[in-house]
């Protein structure tokens, strides 16, 4: 005699304990069952057949007593081995259809083969081939509401069948058709048995059952009759493909628990289901969404602007020379007197070996005024290393001479916009007089324009007075308010500065009174500033990725909630726990990359306006890169919560939850 396929041996169940009041559904069940054997279980309602099943089809663990599948102690198989037996050696119908709504009946038939890791052309074609067999050809696209009942319950025939179906368990298959669909289906268990598969028939109607080879009857949770196993069945033998022994399926299952699905296949149908149900819940969805859209969007944005500010101020110094050192007197606190350089000192610094020019600079406000045109501008006394040193040449006229400087002539060299804004347009205002305040002074040339603004003043609208001029004058004050400072080698700026520092502390008997900055050192102050906003942008970055983390998780937690009854049917048909696992987990990084993608494209967005706008902005790959990496990386943290929940759930209870 061959080796029983199922050996049930006193099984109970009990259900309750403690919260609820024990009740014990099955006790003390026996059961063989043979290869080729189409068993019938009948009882009422209510007298534990369902319970029997899913213990059957280890869709669910009993309480006590021992199950013995092709020899195999089930209750030594770990997760991944009991899902093998439901996803290669079981095939569920159940009363209520139970398949996946949102996919088609060509999709729900193939859903245990992607679990099994066949690939995606041979699972076309069987599941297709199934669908005809089925008389199902002309429906393979339809979702399950768009199928009649029988229909429906032939797609989940169809899956059943999809991974061989060795062992068919039908739990009321017939309970919720009418007559003629429920003939049509037991029709095609009859022929399913010829063809050599285990059915298991659950049913309340004997008449049903009678169409099976043996009858076993349940009552309160105990077998109380059976008609016996058929031994021979020389009118249909079993088709040899089709019938498997007990030992074949055994050797099977040791093999096939270890093998691994084509992670390929499947991650593309989580990414398919993933997309399907956020396109389904899209208003749910963008509004969860918002946080890391913003967080990305706002962090992508103000690092753009960061960057672009600091590019244009490094610009702008570097246009003035990088060699350039700025010297003054420090300002008089309660302690000391001001600190002056004087004149002198200037002339004492322009001897330096390391020191190629020095000017000094005193200045102010003057209202400027031609013909009827008057307003105020920035006048500058300079000496002549002007143009040289600050890299800004006359453009028009020349630049004021050393005679000028020493005789403290009345001319002026004016910047472009001083002369749009004063002068008619077209003139040439060479050889113009303008009134700088009382004095009359001659226009002898015009600037380059500059472009550069640093706080609120246009460099182009200065103008620039022999020093000895503006000091006596438009000023009257002998000392230069700073003084720049062009280094000998601009690769040896510090050098420069500590020979001036030397000198100054000299001069000044000792006092270090005076402050000397260069242009380097404000570009590292500007980097510095640049650092700390980083910083906050970082927080401000970390806060909305929680917040959109966070929103995530909470769609997940609802997605998981609702989608109960598909895990378990994902379960029932194979699913190991990490299948799930990775379905939820994939759904948790589409859309947080969905999120992502959108922050970025806003970010764009915000930026082509600021563009319009005149703001300097400067996006950096890295920055967008970063944006989104964090992103995702937020999806997968706080998804995997979610998802790890329902990798979790009991089949049964996710199968039958509402
Ligand atoms: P049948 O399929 O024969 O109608 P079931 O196996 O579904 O019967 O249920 C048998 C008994 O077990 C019923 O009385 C039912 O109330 C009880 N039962 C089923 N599932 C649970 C459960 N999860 N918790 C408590 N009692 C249950
Ligand atoms: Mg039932």
């Amino acid at each position: 005699m061959s080796l029983p396929l199922i050996e049930l041996r006193d099984i109970r169940k009990v259900y309750g304990g403690v919260d609820a009041p024990e009740v014990e559904v099955l006790r003390g069940v026996s059961l063989s069952i043979h290869p080729g054997e189409f068993v019938a279980i009948v009882g009422s309602s209510g007298s534990g057949k369902s319970t029997l099943m899913n213990v059957l089809g280890c869709l669910d663990r009993p309480t006590s007593g021992s199950y013995h599948f092709a020899g195999k102690d089930v209750a030594e198989l770990d997760v991944d081995e009991l899902a093998w037996l439901r996803r290669e050696a079981f095939g569920f119908v159940f009363q209520g259809y139970h398949l996946i709504p949102s996919g088609s009946a060509q999709e729900n038939v193939e859903m245990p083969a992607i679990y099994a890791g066949l690939a995606a052309d041979a699972r076309h074609a069987r599941a297709a081939a199934l669908l005809e067999r089925l008389g199902l050809a002309s429906r393979t696209g339809n979702r399950p509401h768009q199928l009649s009942g029988g229909q429906q319950q032939r797609v989940s025939i169809a899956r059943a069948l999809m991974n061989g179906g060795h062992i068919i368990l039908a739990d009321e298959p017939t309970g919720a058709l009418d007559s003629h669909s429920g003939g049509e289906v037991m029709a095609l268990l009859d022929e399913l048995a010829g063809q050599g598969h285990v059915i298991v028939l659950i049913t309340h109607d004997r008449e049903v059952a009678a169409r099976a080879q043996r009858i076993v009857e349940v009552r309160d949770g105990q077998v109380v009759s059976d008609s016996g196993r058929k031994l021979a069945l020389p009118s249909e033998p079993p088709a040899a493909t089709e019938h498997l022994q007990a030992d074949d399926l055994r050797q099977r299952l040791d093999r096939g628990a270890t093998q691994r699905a084509a992670w390929r296949g499947e991650l593309l149908e989580s990414l398919r289901a993933a997309w399907r149900t956020m396109w389904i819940n899209r208003f749910r969805t963008a509004l969860t969404l918002l946080g890391i859209v913003i967080g990305v969007a706002s962090v992508v944005v103000m690092l753009a602007i960061g960057e672009g500010s600091k590019r244009q101020v490094m610009a702008q110094m570097a246009a003035f020379g990088s060699n350039i050192l700025y010297l003054n007197g420090r300002h008089a606190t309660l302690r000391e007197a001001a600190g002056i350089v004087t004149l002198d000192d200037v002339e004492a610094i322009g001897q330096l070996p390391q020191v190629r020019r020095a000017m000094p600079v005193i200045g102010g406000e003057v209202d400027v005024r031609y013909g009827n045109n008057n307003q105020p501008f920035y006048v500058g006394g300079n000496n002549t290393h002007f143009p040289q040193m600050l890299n800004w040449p006359v453009v028009q006229g020349t630049f004021f001479t050393e005679a000028d400087e020493r005789a403290g002539a009345a001319v002026a060299v004016i910047g472009q916009k001083v002369r749009d804004k004063l002068l008619p347009p077209g003139s040439d205002p060479i050889g113009q007089y303008l009134l700088l305040g009382n004095v009359p002074f001659q226009v002898v040339g015009v600037l380059a324009g500059k472009g550069a603004i640093s706080g609120d003043q246009d460099s182009d609208e200065r103008i620039v007075v022999p020093y000895s001029a503006a000091a006596i004058r438009l000023f009257a004050k002998h000392d230069p308010e700073y003084v720049i400072i062009a280094a000998a080698d601009s690769t040896r700026v510090s050098d420069t500065e500590a020979a001036i520092d030397r000198l100054l502390v000299q001069r000044h008997l000792g006092k270090r009174d005076f402050d000397l900055t260069n242009n380097a050192a404000l570009i590292q102050a500007e980097a510095r500033t640049q650092n700390s906003l980083s910083l906050m942008l970082g927080a401000i970055a970390a806060i909305s990725l929680l917040v959109g983390g966070i929103g995530v998780m909470n769609i997940m937690l609802m997605t998981v909630r609702e989608r109960t009854r598909e895990i378990g049917i994902r379960m029932a048909t194979g699913a190991r726990q990490r299948d799930i696992l990775r379905q939820f987990l994939s759904e948790a990084v589409m859309l947080s990359m969905v999120g992502g993608l959108s922050g970025i494209a806003l970010a764009l967005l915000i930026g082509a306006g600021l563009v319009l706008a005149d703001v300097a902005v400067a996006f950096a790959l890295s920055a967008i890169l970063g944006a989104f990496a964090c992103a995702v990386v937020t999806g997968v943290v706080f998804g995997f919560m979610p998802a790890r929940q329902a990798a979790r759930l009991d089949p049964v209870k996710a199968l039958t939850s509402e």
